[in-house]
């Protein structure tokens, strides 16, 4: 915890962390030092690891890294970092992250951009919407993080930072007290340095919880016991839609070599097809806004955070607007606004019903390989490693909607998807494969992402 604290310090310029708790930090040490001794260690006994600002944790301020939650200090601790302080975790503070989780480079955050490590003064991102939970554990200024994930925000910071990222079969992992994003889609997941210490963490987070209506009634298992590196039979499926047109050379020999490597431990490797993974992009950018357009309604000056001054003769609807507009930032204010026309009375069959009923394809695509056999299938995590900072953001919002294509699919389905650090680019970026796996089998997905590690 002591060298975690110094290595924070030592590393503002990574803008990683945007709320230090450094006396929390050491009396939870002193607490877990003191189960040590009386041999009582849980699974994550004195481990430091760090909090993506869109959990609640009591009395810590959370803002989703947004202007309009300026001041807010939630009264009640999320039921992740409930579970992640019983299972003996230390918390070093909060990390920064895109507004609200909705960006691909940590550009949206009222924090400013976080910078990858790999680049210090090349003004790499480290991804987003999860970049400081990324950079952090890349950086070794804590030993775990949590990450959310709406349409990839676990996994394509992990890529672009060389780390493990796992987002969590949907309803495994309690969104109670997690500000929410779009409520159908989001779950958190452990960002960590290694397979094993995902197992272990995931193992840590995982809860069935009354107080989230979508939390799935389903044992949390030893996920680590299940790493054997035993995958000999196991079916992989590699499916052909995501082989994209114009792809970086490494990408496609780094997902070529990941078959390889599962083909060598045993599994065979078989070719399939996922027909409908080309309208996965549109009906998630059309499914998550509309979701973040209800969300973001409770913020509206009277109930949590910041309330924007207001002139004399100023009425509800001023206060409102006012707050509003100056609360959330450009991509926040788009989010609303696409979300609100998808839903309006005139289009909600021709936007919305239509991309729910996109969704419900895209889910049998993955429901018919996993009938045919498959165990797992196998995509490049990211379309390339990570990008310069502002060369995407203020382009063109689409470019960066592209980013998520390899993805969005596995949250629209609801999967468990990981992923894993598995080479470099030429100029020696970090890059990651994606490993999607059957419902509720994250211990499997743990294996074999293993094998490719
Ligand atoms: N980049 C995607 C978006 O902007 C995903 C974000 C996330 O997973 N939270 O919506």
């Amino acid at each position: 915890t002591e060298a975690c604290l110094g290595a924070i310090d030592a590393a503002g310029a990574l803008n990683a962390f945007v709320h230090n708790t450094p006396d929390a930090a050491r009396s939870m040490a002193a607490a877990a030092d003191a189960r040590l001794a009386a041999g009582d260690a849980p699974a994550m006994c004195g481990i430091p690891v760090g909090i993506k600002d869109l959990f609640c944790t009591e009395g810590v301020p959370a803002q989703a890294a947004s202007r309009i939650l300026e001041g807010f200090r939630p009264q009640y601790e999320s039921t992740v970092t409930r579970n992640l302080w019983d299972a003996g975790a230390v918390m070093l503070g909060k990390l920064n992250m895109d507004e609200f989780a909705m960006g691909s480079s940590n550009e949206t955050s009222v924090y400013g951009p976080v910078v990858n490590p790999w680049r210090v003064n090349a003004d790499l991102t480290a991804g987003g919407s999860s970049g400081g939970s990324a950079a952090a554990v890349a950086a070794d200024l804590c030993l775990g993080a949590t990450g959310t994930d709406t349409g990839g925000s676990i996994r394509q910071p992990a890529a672009f930072t060389g780390i493990v990222g796992l987002k969590p079969t949907y309803g495994r992992v309690s969104r109670w007290g997690v500000i929410a994003f779009a409520s159908s889609l989001d779950q958190a997941g452990p960002m960590t340095k290694t397979v094993r210490d995902a197992a272990i963490m995931l193992g840590a987070m995982a809860s069935v919880d009354a107080m989230d209506s979508t939390s799935v009634d389903v044992p949390v298992p030893d996920f680590e016991a299940a790493l054997t590196g035993d995958i000999r039979g196991k079916r992989i499926g590699i499916p052909r839609e995501y082989r994209m047109e114009g792809m970086p050379e490494a990408i496609d020999a780094l997902w070529h070599d990941g078959a390889a490597m599962l083909r060598d431990a045993g599994a065979e490797i078989v070719d399939i097809s996922l027909p409908h993974t080309k309208y996965a992009l549109p009906a998630y950018y059309v499914i998550a806004p509309a979701e973040a357009s209800s969300n973001l309604a409770r913020y509206d000056g009277v109930r949590y955070g910041r309330r924007a001054a207001l002139d004399a003769g100023d009425g509800v609807t001023e206060m409102y607007e006012k707050t509003r507009a100056e609360g959330f930032g450009p991509e926040v204010q788009r989010r609303i606004m696409i979300g609100t026309y998808v839903l309006s009375a005139g289009f909600y069959d021709a936007y919305y019903n239509r991309a729910r009923r996109v969704r419900a394809l895209i889910k049998r695509d993955f429901d018919l390989a996993f009938a045919d056999g498959i165990d797992a299938i196998l995509t490049p995590a990211t379309p390339s490693a990570a990008f310069g900072l502002g060369t995407m953001a203020d382009a063109d919002p689409v470019a960066m909607y592209l980013n998520d294509v390899f993805t969005v699919t596995v949250n629209l389905a609801g999967l468990p998807g990981i992923s894993v650090p598995a080479g470099l680019d030429a100029n020696g970026l970090p890059l990651g494969l994606q490993l999607i796996g059957r419902p509720f089998q994250e211990g499997a997905l743990l294996n074999t992402a293993m094998v490719v590690e």
